[in-house]
């Protein structure tokens, strides 16, 4: 840098330097070194910021102008921190359809409560990937009332965390041989569908479905054919199944069905369409092939049914009785 001498009249000549012109002297060097550690700390920070897998963002409440963004923006969300800065439509425009209104109203709620801690998103990156954000937001306290409000904000990327946790809620719905719900999931949301028909005074019907001769699958084309067999009988229960009924592994070859909004002569219906599919399924064991049948029980909800278990007790009562009919074939209880 160049310094340009002062134009200034010359200085009376002095034997020593005045205090004055000292003391400016240690100031400027001071200063000097202030401002090489203010950068060294500048640069410290950029490096954190790159390196810290989080997004750290401060808008401007009233103007919706986005006033800062840290540089692992573009790499969390792949796209221009100049066009955010810009525009703050851009940040709705990178979230996931389903949860813009969820992070626009979580957004605003830092207003009541001064920071908003437990917000979770996804958002969709420029080459269309989704990645869920834990975004922490909190208003900044400003020193006089007439500054402009600024909401400040730090926006994790926990896609990895969220995939791991939907991994591990899989695994403790499901169950692994034929990925269907396993029992225990299978009653939790039974019981959460019995308890809105209820408050709904919506009809719902139980079905229990039981194979009929498994044990003789097993004992002549071996426990991995009887495998095969229910895992079979699982895709065909969800195939005939509608959307938003549940379906489920509830024992060694006994599956259930809870149909929401089902009249009695509809879930007869259903479950005939599924005992034909069932047997119409063919299999084959070392060239030989065999097809099996089973036997339901259908409960369907009543003002007497107090709890689930009515229904359970009276689809499983039906369920015997088909067995005892003849096997193959509905029982309504
Ligand atoms: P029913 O018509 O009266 O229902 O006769 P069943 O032979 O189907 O009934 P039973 O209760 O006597 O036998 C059920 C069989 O289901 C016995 C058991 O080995 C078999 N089983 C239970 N879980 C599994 C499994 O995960 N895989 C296989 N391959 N077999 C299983
Ligand atoms: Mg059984
Ligand atoms: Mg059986």
């Amino acid at each position: 840098m160049v310094h340009e001498k002062p134009c200034l009249p010359d200085p009376p000549v002095a034997e020593h330097p005045r205090p004055a012109a000292a003391s400016t002297l240690l100031a400027l060097v001071h200063a000097q070194g202030e401002v090489e550690r203010l950068s060294e700390r500048e640069q410290l920070l950029s490096s954190l910021l790159v390196s810290v897998n989080a997004v750290l963002w401060a808008i401007d409440w009233e103007t919706r102008r986005v006033l800062y963004v840290s540089p692992a923006y573009e790499r969390i969300f792949g796209r221009s921190a100049g066009l955010l800065l810009a525009d703050y439509r851009e940040w709705r425009n990178s979230i996931h359809p389903e949860d813009l209104d969820y992070a626009e109203h979580s957004l605003a709620r830092v207003l009541e409560t001064g920071t908003v801690e437990d917000r979770e998103y996804r958002i969709i990156t420029a080459d269309g990937q989704i990645r869920w954000l834990s975004d922490k937001c909190y208003i900044n306290q400003q020193a006089d009332p007439d500054e402009p409000l600024v909401v400040v904000g730090m926006a994790e990327d926990i896609t990895e965390k969220k995939q791991m946790e939907l991994e591990l809620h899989r695994l403790a719905t499901t169950d692994v041989l034929t990925q269907s719900s396993n029992r225990r999931h299978f009653f939790e949301c039974a019981n959460q569908a019995f308890d809105s028909a209820c408050a709904q005074g919506a009809p719902l019907a139980f079905l229990l479905l039981d194979i009929d001769d498994f044990k003789d699958v097993n004992d002549t084309y071996g426990h991995l054919e009887g495998d095969q067999v229910l895992r079979r009988i699982a895709e065909s229960g969800r195939s005939v199944l509608r959307r938003g009924d549940l379906f489920g592994r509830i024992g060694g070859e006994e599956f259930a069905a809870v149909l929401p909004g089902c009249s009695p002569e509809m879930a007869l219906q259903v479950a005939e369409r599924l005992g034909k599919e069932i047997q119409a399924l063919s299999f084959s064991y070392a060239g030989q092939a065999f097809s099996v049948t089973i036997s339901q029980g259908l409960a369907s909800l009543t003002e007497q049914d107090s709890t689930l278990d009515n229904l359970f007790a009276r689809a499983d009562t039906a369920m015997y009785e088909a067995k005892r009919l003849g096997k193959n074939r509905v029982v309504a209880g």
